[in-house]
């Protein structure tokens, strides 16, 4: 039975989408679709056969659009949303350890790991994580703006994810270098910025950063609020 997700990409902001489907049925979810690729992942879904249940969000993001809303409204699916994200006319808004359900008997867990923004959550389903920007491979996800905290990210990382099975696949909601997938093992023992570090160190670290402002942050943040459908793509 066949549980690894679609993986789809986006070369501007090397944002990750994917979509899960139901063994043995026909409904599907999608993770963090992007405004412009509405379309391409309208086509996917048909050419498969496939109805959408839920369009879910990692987080509130800074470097592209969301294509949610647009999702929703041409598919009926519904939006689900982290609850500490302030993305409002959302259908659902989750909670540490929420459940969705699809399909005859799929359920998707919501982990709740706040530090790349305060609101990001993970979301595990049939021995994969969907890890958002909170832990990406070899990397993590930058915690100097929305809330972000970096001792709240070591904490989820180590705490939450880290104690998963060691072959629990990791899908990132970024890659910059051509990577698709790892597992939480291989993070846990190789991961640059996590791995050896403790928390103090690690908060030294991203404090040193210093990275540039995204460029999409100030259209981004408003428009995904509102599932993207105030924007033009
Ligand atoms: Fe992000």
């Amino acid at each position: 039975m066949n549980t690894i997700p679609i993986q789809l990409f986006d070369t501007e902001s090397s944002t990750f989408t994917y979509i899960l489907i139901a063994p043995g049925d026909t409904q599907a979810v999608i993770i963090d679709p992007v405004a412009r690729h509405l379309e391409r992942d309208l086509q996917h879904l048909e050419r498969l056969g496939l109805t959408l249940a839920y369009v879910l969000e990692t987080h509130t993001h800074a470097d592209h659009v969301t294509s949610a809303g647009r999702l929703r409204e041409r598919t009926g699916a519904s939006a689900a949303v982290p609850g500490g994200c302030g993305i409002a006319g959302a259908d659902v808004q989750l909670e540490d350890g929420s459940t969705i359900r699809f399909g005859a008997d799929e359920e998707i867990l919501a982990l709740h790991t706040p530090g790349h923004t305060a609101g990001s959550m993970c979301y595990l389903w049939r021995g994969n994580v969907f890890t958002g920007d909170t832990l990406l491979i070899d990397g993590c996800g930058r915690t100097d703006f929305q809330g972000g905290d970096p001792q709240a990210l070591y904490t989820s990382i180590t705490t939450k994810l880290f104690s998963l099975p060691e072959t629990t696949r990791v899908w990132p909601g970024h890659d910059y270098q051509g990577r698709c997938v790892s597992t939480i093992g291989w993070e846990k023992r190789c991961n640059r910025r996590l791995s050896n570090r403790n928390a103090d160190d690690f908060v030294e670290l991203m404090k040193r950063l210093d990275l540039p402002k995204p460029k999409l942050i100030d259209v981004a943040v408003p428009a995904n609020r509102e599932l993207g459908l105030r924007h033009e793509s």
